[in-house]
This record gives structure tokens, sequence and C-alpha cells, in this order.
């Protein structure tokens, strides 16, 4: 059983900004909690819509986006309810970190989580069991996260269910962001959009720019997004005109081949700026040994043709790191 404990009543029309606690008993603190932030905004008939961002600690855009809405919506002018999670990893976004200082975890590896489980395994627990089965619709707005930038973009979750499948790309490309990408982290099943998707939600994800900062365009794209979406699911009034439904500009990570990663530990140079085009075997940076000066640098190929989609933010690599990664035209099922 969950021990988890929210103040709010989902079911209560108006405004309401409280707090889900799930109680913690470290050393510095026997009887407390882990207090995270939601919000419930209702009115009328309309449909749910689940806004969740803080998934990883180091994302700003999203959660921004979210506070700004929960303090500006009336619930007068709304049509449906607004459940609003703007710092789901409450301990990780304290700390400005992907992962948790609490047990070392990356929420979006620990969905659909586990009720007995650590603090993290619990967060992803209660979204998953107490949080989605309320909604019909499901946000999770990220950014690249200190170790990359990303070009500003929207993101399908792939979904075997063909009817789902349409009605999330249609929500996406509603969201009306410069690119969309069809992203699916190698068929990661533990990620918050793969358990919202499995439980059958209308599912909309983002990656807003990163390297651990905030962007001024990302953050543009991010407030204008997310009302485009709440329109689109009817809750608000649409505010301007109907975004252009650019399907031909989807694209997708190829797999594998999408990700060029360190072969060895240096410094890495990148040889394209973002959005670049590129082809397979091209030269995309190259690996600096600085304490070694007479070794000549690594050179590290792309694997797809595509354009450069995120490349890393540090200079400092080790193998394995993700160095860039290319995106290429989706050539999957749209409708
Ligand atoms: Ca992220």
């Amino acid at each position: 059983m969950s021990t988890a404990h929210t103040t709010v009543d989902f079911d209560r029309n108006g405004k309401q900004i409280g707090f889900v606690d799930i109680p913690h008993s470290p050393h510095e603190d026997a009887w407390g909690a882990t207090r995270i932030p939601l919000a419930v905004i209702k009115n009328g008939t309309g449909p749910t819509v689940i806004l969740e961002a803080g998934n990883h600690g180091d994302e700003y855009e999203g959660p921004i986006t979210l506070g700004e809405l929960i303090r500006e919506l009336d619930p007068s002018t709304i049509n449906g309810r607004l459940i609003f999670l703007p710092a789901v990893n409450a301990p990780a976004v304290l700390a400005g970190r992907r992962t948790s200082p609490v047990d070392g975890l990356n929420l979006n590896r620990t969905f659909p989580g586990n009720e007995s489980g650590t603090i993290t395994q619990q967060i992803s627990a209660y979204v998953s069991d107490a949080i989605m089965p309320l909604g019909d619709a499901f946000v999770d707005l990220h950014s690249g996260g200190s170790s990359l930038n990303i070009l500003p973009s929207a993101i399908i979750e792939p979904a075997a269910d063909p009817e789902l499948r349409r009605r999330n790309i249609a929500a996406v490309l509603a969201f009306d962001a410069p690119l969309t990408v069809v992203i699916d982290n190698l068929g990661e099943p533990r990620t918050s959009t793969a358990t919202a998707v499995r439980q059958g939600l209308v599912t909309v994800g983002t990656e807003m720019a990163g390297a651990g900062t905030v962007s001024l365009d990302a953050l543009a794209i991010c407030r204008k997004g997310v009302r485009n979406l709440l329109a689109h699911f009817g809750i608000i009034e649409a505010t301007a005109t109907p975004p252009a439904a650019r399907s031909e500009a989807i694209l997708r990570i190829p797999d594998h081949d999408g990700y060029v990663l360190a072969t060895s530990d240096g410094v890495f140079e990148p040889f394209h700026a973002l959005g670049t085009k590129v082809s397979a075997g091209e030269a995309a940076g190259a690996i600096h040994k600085l304490l070694a000066p007479a070794s000549p640098p690594e050179i590290l190929r792309y694997g797809a043709d595509g354009i450069v989609y995120g490349r890393r933010q540090p200079g400092r690599v080790v193998v394995g790191n993700c160095c860039v990664t290319v995106a290429a035209p989706y050539a999957g099922d749209l409708t």
C-alpha cells in the first residue's frame, strides 16, 4: 500500500495548490516527508490533462511554464481538469540535478515505479497508480539537461495502437514546436511517457534546449506550445490562429545509429552546429588528448544521414558519453 498522501481533492471545482507527501525517514528527519508540489484546476465537464515537469531536476523551461499556468489560469475560463506536477522529482529539482540526490535514481527510468521502493520509485508509483488513471492526456515537459543541448522540439512517444498513435501525433503537432521528433529511447519502457501510452493516455513530450540553463527561445516555444495543447484538448480557448500541422517535418532518432558515442576519454570538439545537415560516415568531431599533445585526436563519425539534433554540452568526455545525436526523417506510420 502506498503511504503517499495528498492535500488536494481531485473532484473539487476551482483551483487548489497543494502537494503530495511521501513519508521519508532519513537520519535528519525521523517522521518527515518528501513534499512534491501538486495543483488541480477544474471546471466544467471537459477532459483531464496531466502536466508534468521536473522529471529531471536540471531542465527548467517546463517547470517555469507550469508554474505560470498554475498562477495565471482562472478556473472559470477552463473546461475540464488540469492536474499539475511542476516539480515531480522534487529532490532532484531542489538539487538542480538529473538524478535524485536521495537514492541516485533517474526518475524517468523507474516507471511504473514501486510503492514499496526508494523515494524515486515511490514517486513514479504515485504518478502511475494515483495520477495517470485520472487522466485523458499526459504531457511530460523535458529539456536536454546539464549534459545535452537539443533543438527545441515536441516529442512523439510511439504507440502500438493505431488510434492512440493517431491521437498522439495530432496532439504533438498541435503543440506546434519548430520540430517534431519520434523518440523511443531505444525502446525504453521505464519512462513516464511510455507508461502513459501503455495506460492509453494521449501522450505528448518535449525537448526544450538544455545545457543546464534557461533558453529564451525554448521557453517562448514551451509557453506557447502548452497553451496550444490545452486549446487542442478543448480546455482553454485558442488564443491565436490554429497551428500549422507540419506532419511532413516529423523526424526520428534512428536507434543506435543516431547516437555518436565517445570512443575514448578527452575533450570533444564538435564539427557542426545544431541543425546542420550531415551524412553517415562523415566526421562528426574529434576527441583531443590534452595531456598527450603528440597523440592525434580521435575522429568520431556519424552513423546516419540527418540533421544534428543534440550535442553534448560539457567538453570533457569519457568513453560511452553521447557526443552528438542525429535526427532523420520519420518513415513510419503517421495515420
Ligand atoms: Ca530530460
